[in-house]
């Protein structure tokens, strides 16, 4: 039984899409004591092509990500306490060395976005181009986002708890960016985003740590890496292109000398919502359905925090944070559609 202060408490769920945003969900849920049921229609997921990076400073512009003070401490709780009840290992603690691509990166940089989450030891000799420098980002690492939804699944599976169920007190949508052809959710205003990333092989180069450049290098051991990502906003089919590949190659020859050999390319579409923060709640409309999405690139610095909101609001109806509140974001959709229409 599910531990809620309210007798107007969801105690059922189904929940339709076995992502990151679905399955971190349906276990946060399931681990507070409601009856969940799980459907995945084995669509393209972004989140089986995700590097699973996770940082509190993106960006080109160095910043501190949004609420990423909040995110990122229960990242660091999540995730490990999943391994240890899974048995399996998929979170790795990473410093990432920031490389500079100008000087004037460089300058802003003097503006630190956090006080404990940068570090500006000297870089270590490397086979790298960095002639401004770069600075180490700490608090982040990687999460293999397949490993742990496949055990995920494995467990719900066994359980009795995956397939159809229409009969609950809510439905919850956590469909990527296919929600973005969905009748009821396609009004909440998307941007989505399509990716490439490439493993590639490069002899020489250290693992031991993420270079972040105009692309990142993530290491995998044996000295391959995670190459990523592009993003097209124009097209969302989530097939590898030429063109990503090439973009990805060019950014890789002006990071470092080294020869280097591809062992995979992959590509996905990220669910980005027009207001590029998440959104979660009821269909203004129809308060029994449920959407969780818009993770954009950062689905694992913001997948352990969304859903302790989320079970915050039903057990005890605490708000979630405004900017992410679904009612909120298709009124706002609406409103801007009505004034583009006069
Ligand atoms: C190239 C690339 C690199 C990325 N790198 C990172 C990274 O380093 N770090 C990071 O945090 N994020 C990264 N991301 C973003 C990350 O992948 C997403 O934020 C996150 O995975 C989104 O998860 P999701 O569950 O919302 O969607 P998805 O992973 O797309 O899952 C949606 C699921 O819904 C299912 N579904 C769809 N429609 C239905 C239906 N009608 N009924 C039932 N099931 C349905 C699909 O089958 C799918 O399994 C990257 C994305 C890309 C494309």
């Amino acid at each position: 039984m599910s531990d809620c202060a309210s007798a107007s408490c969801p105690r059922s769920l189904s929940i339709r899409g076995h992502g990151l945003a679905g399955a971190l969900l349906a276990e946060t849920a399931s681990a507070a004591g409601f009856q969940v049921k799980v459907h995945d229609a084995g669509l393209p997921a972004a989140s089986r092509v995700a590097a699973g990076l996770f940082t509190p400073v993106t960006g080109q512009r160095l910043r501190l990500s949004w609420r990423a003070e909040d995110a990122l401490p229960l990242c660091h709780r999540v995730y490990p306490a999943l391994e240890q009840t899974l048995g399996v290992s998929f979170y790795t603690r990473l410093p990432t060395l920031r490389i500079f691509s100008t000087a004037a990166q460089r300058e802003e940089w003097a503006e630190k976005p956090c006080a404990d989450c940068v570090q500006t030891r000297p870089l270590p000799p490397l086979p790298i181009h960095a002639p401004h420098g770069g600075v180490w980002i700490e608090g982040g690492g990687w999460v293999n986002v397949p490993v742990l939804l496949d055990a995920l699944r494995a467990r719900r599976v066994a359980r009795g708890e995956w397939g159809e169920h229409a009969d609950t007190d809510l439905r919850i949508d956590c469909t990527g960016h296919h929600a973005a052809r969905h009748p009821l959710w396609r009004e909440t205003g998307w941007r989505n985003a399509r990716g490439d990333v490439l493993t590639v092989e490069i002899p020489g180069l250290p693992g031991g740590r993420i270079y972040s450049f105009d692309k990142f290098l993530m290491p995998l051991g044996n000295g391959q890496f995670r190459l990523g990502a592009t993003y097209d906003w124009e097209e969302t089919e989530p097939v590898p292109t030429a063109r990503g590949r090439q973009t990805l190659e060019s950014a890789l020859r002006a990071f470092t000398d080294l020869p280097y050999r591809i062992l995979d390319h992959q590509a996905g579409v990220r669910p980005v919502a027009v207001a590029r923060v998440p959104v979660a709640g009821p269909h203004p409309d129809h308060p029994r359905e449920w959407i969780l999405n818009g993770y954009g690139s950062k689905g694992v610095l913001y997948a352990p925090w969304m859903c302790q909101n989320i079970l915050q609001y039903w057990q005890h109806k605490a708000p979630l944070p405004k900017e992410t509140w679904a009612p909120r974001r298709i009124q706002r959709q609406r409103d801007r559609n009505s004034t583009n229409a006069l």
